[in-house]
């Protein structure tokens, strides 16, 4: 059965059972700044399960589109994409566990619907605690409908347990349902332990309880089901298949991938997990620039992880052999492949490899000049008998050209040279220290008085800072600071003196910035949320620490203490004066509002 198969009967059975189809939304939560992404399809319902009337009525069924972040370290294995789509049905105090686990139970099963041999399934129901009593109910739903004992595993909260979302609110137990692969597992093989045996294909969620400030569960009156199912995974195993990779919401990237490395998958386990990692992350990213809220690659929010998603599937293009630009064909055949469901990534597939193919070029750059230094370095280093790369001089790489060290570690290993990784990490930590410090001396001295001119002066700093990540790249960062009554002057990393285009560029980036008349805001947040946030910092370990974040619009955000104008059109016309050398590889900038 394919994946719209499936769609499609999963939709048809639960409007059957008197759901109404609702539309799925974007991958930008609306209204919820607290996230970055729709992480299941129970996310845009919140409002719904806490009570607010939803027109479609109280049984409710859909497809929605979800990111999970959280899962990118898994990505690879046979079940955890960072894109994927979620199948649900809904009852907003309507049915509860019984007709819920029922109807499950029939869509799994009846030979109409997708003919799964019950002695494939198995579930996990809630164990209770001192707390909340077990789920015994859920649990002989099941027996009636024929699930053997054997098959019924009761597990505690991290396995089958919901919410609240935020402190207090409904919660309540879940029951998952798993689909035995056939593949041999461990010793310790159940439902819950991802060791290839057992996938987990659908969970249903109760919430019963109303978790009080007090920390105590009250029964809910008004009831809920939420329930989700992975198209990906339940296609996976429809089509008797072992990974999510091998179903057609993949093969035809794959295939692409084959014919532009000349790589064949199958050949190596390590090449076929770059392979998956780029098929996925390409897919996420179509599907993020192609969004209702077409997102694109930045330094901020969901722009940043885009952006993180494109650099590492262009890292592991390099694993297998794909040094230039490659992502334009294999993103064009996932536009292909959901044209037809999510008919918006068709209208916008102009944008979709445009700003791929800007991202792409960007990183290329930076690769290019980090590539250029290391062959500069390189007969030093072959002359060196412990044929290992100084951990400073893979820093200096990463901290003059942006270069990431895995990619050193790459070019190190070609030339039969290792890394020294701990020496790498130990300078990457002492530079954060001591820009900390010389941040902090920047702050004192550079900015003894807070007037008028010095104020507009800084956020114009801010300004420049991003623009010129915007034009030159990532890796520049904040070498130094001074701002007097008449200029700023700001040093940063950057291997070449700036072209004349380039200058003209920053300065129409950020007067252009200027005349948006952008909102600047301070928030207070610990250095970990900026950090996840994507502001601009410079980041010690010390991530507990509270620190004020300044935002311009949605345009630049850094971590920062120092004074600011409240809107940017308070800056007047920004121009810069000069652009030098200040030391090796780092440049200089003299820039003055008016
Ligand atoms: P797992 O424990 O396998 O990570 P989960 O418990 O996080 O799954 P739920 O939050 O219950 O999953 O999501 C409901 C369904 O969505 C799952 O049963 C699965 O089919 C699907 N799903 C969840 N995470 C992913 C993912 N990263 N990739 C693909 N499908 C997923
Ligand atoms: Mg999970």
């Amino acid at each position: 059965m394919t994946a719209q198969e499936l769609r499609r009967k999963y939709i048809a059975f639960f409007v059957e059972h008197g759901h109404a189809e609702i539309a799925g939304k974007s991958l930008v939560p609306e209204n919820d700044p607290t996230v970055l992404f729709t992480t299941a399809g129970m996310h845009p319902l919140v409002p719904y399960i806490l009570g607010e009337e939803h027109p479609g009525g109280t049984r409710l069924v859909n497809y929605q589109k979800c990111i999970r972040t959280g899962d990118i370290e898994d990505v690879g294995d046979s079940s955890h994409l960072t894109f994927f789509e979620m199948l649900g049905n809904w009852s907003l105090g309507d049915y509860f566990k019984q007709e819920s686990i029922r109807m499950s139970f029939e869509f799994l099963t009846s030979p109409q619907w997708l003919n799964i041999p019950i002695d494939r399934l198995a579930v996990t129901v809630f164990a209770g605690d001192d707390e909340v009593p077990r789920d015994d109910e859920s649990a002989e739903l099941w027996r009636e409908l024929g699930i053997p004992e054997e098959r019924i595993y009761f597990l505690g909260r991290e396995d089958n347990w919901w919410g609240p979302a935020g402190q207090t609110g409904p919660c309540g137990p879940d029951t998952e349902i798993f689909y035995d692969t056939g593949m041999p597992g461990t010793a310790e093989s159940r439902p819950g332990i991802s060791d290839g045996k057992w996938m987990e294909i659908w969970n249903n969620v109760f919430m019963q309880y109303n978790k009080q400030a007090d920390g105590s569960y009250q029964p809910m009156e008004r009831k809920c089901v939420d329930t989700g199912m992975g198209v990906e995974r339940t296609s996976t195993v429809l089509q008797g298949k072992a990974s999510v990779y091998q179903t057609e919401l993949f093969t035809p990237v794959i295939a692409s991938l084959e014919g532009l490395s000349g790589v064949r998958y199958g050949d190596s386990e390590e090449r076929d997990n770059s392979i998956r990692i780029i098929s996925d992350h390409i897919k996420t990213a179509v599907f993020l620039i192609g969004d209702e809220a077409g997102v694109v690659p930045s330094n901020l929010g969901q722009g940043y992880v885009l952006r993180r998603l494109i650099r590492r599937a262009l890292r592991h293009g390099r694993k297998v052999g794909l040094e230039d630009a490659f992502l334009e064909k294999p993103a064009a055949i996932v536009v292909d492949m959901y044209a037809e469901v999510y008919p918006r990534l068709q209208q916008q597939r102009d944008a979709i490899m445009q700003e791929l193919g800007k991202e792409e070029e960007k990183f290329m750059r930076t690769l290019r000049n980090g590539e250029r230094e290391f062959q500069k370095m390189l007969p030093n280093l072959e002359r060196n008998p412990k044929r290992e790369i100084p951990g400073r001089l893979a820093f200096k790489l990463y901290d003059t050209y942006g270069f990431p060290i895995e990619v050193t570690e790459e070019l190190a290993a070609e030339h039969g040279l290792t890394v020294d990784r701990d020496g790498f990490d130990q300078a990457f930590r002492k530079h954060q220290e001591k820009s900390k410090m010389d941040d902090n001396q920047t702050f004192k001295g550079g900015l003894a008085d807070h007037s008028e001119m010095t104020t507009r002066l800084h956020t114009a700093t801010h300004l420049l800072h991003q623009a010129l990540r915007d034009v030159l790249g990532d890796h520049v960062h904040q070498k130094g600071s001074n701002i007097t009554q008449e200029r700023l002057r700001f040093d940063f990393n950057h291997p070449d003196k700036m072209t004349p285009e380039q200058i003209a560029e920053v300065e129409r980036i950020v007067n252009e910035k200027i005349q948006a008349d952008l909102p600047v805001v301070m928030e207070t947040m610990t250095l970990q949320e900026a950090r996840d946030k994507g502001s601009i910092a410079i980041f010690s370990d010390r991530y507990e620490e509270v620190v004020k974040v300044y935002r311009i619009g949605d345009y630049s955000m850094e971590v920062c203490g120092g004074p600011h104008v409240q809107h940017t059109a308070e800056l007047g016309n920004f121009k810069i004066k000069k652009e030098q050398s200040s030391s090796a590889g780092v440049r200089r900038i003299k820039a003055v509002v008016s």
